[in-house]
């Protein structure tokens, strides 16, 4: 019967107040995009690449900053103003609110492997190196934990266990709400509930 996946409820950006999706038709999609990063990365993957690319180029210039300072220091110190403008430029740390949810993806690697990656199962509590063990138990497949793109750890499942994954996760860790269970699916974040 279903013929679509129910999309989760829309999501507004609370900068321009369009839904997410549409930001970057909207008015001012540079000041959206903060916004969109932390709330809906999975509509724009683009930007998250983008931030880790620009995360990169900091780290660098940080480094740099540093060596430089070393020397300003061995020359005396007069520098450390400018430093400190260095510093302060790239805008403090990032605070990252995390919210509390389990994303599923199916990722097609070499074209023909199949690999499920499953996120945030630690956010309620579950051991991740546990939570492998047991997914590769119960699906008979190579399971680990690994770093994700963003440095997070995640579980990757050999193989398509989309289908019996979420009633595998409720039962097994019932801290985990289904409604609290997503696949990513084109792009798209899916409820599983
Ligand atoms: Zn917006």
């Amino acid at each position: 019967m279903a013929e679509k996946p129910q999309p989760v409820q829309v999501l507004y950006c609370a900068v321009c107040s369009l839904p997410a999706e549409y930001c970057e038709f909207g008015p001012d999609f540079e000041k959206c995009k903060p916004w969109l990063i932390e709330n809906a990365p999975e509509t724009y993957p683009d930007l998250i690449r983008d931030a880790n690319e620009k995360e990169a180029d900091k780290v660098s210039e940080q480094l740099q900053s540093v060596s430089v300072s070393g020397e300003g220091a061995a020359a005396g110190g007069t520098s450390t103003t400018k430093q400190e403008e260095v510093k302060r430029l790239p805008g403090g740390k990032i605070k990252k609110k995390e919210k509390k949810e389990v994303v599923i993806e199916k990722v097609v690697r070499n074209k023909r492997k199949c690999v499920t990656t499953v996120k945030g199962l630690d956010l309620f509590g579950v051991k991740l190196s546990d939570a492998s063990k047991k997914l590769g138990k119960k699906f008979a497949s190579g399971a680990s934990v690994v770093k994700g793109p963003t440095e997070k750890e995640q579980i990757d499942v050999q193989g398509d266990i989309s289908y019996d994954i979420v009633e595998f996760i409720t039962e097994t860790w019932p801290d985990v709400p289904e409604n609290a269970i997503y696949f990513i699916e084109d792009g798209k974040k899916v409820a599983a509930a």
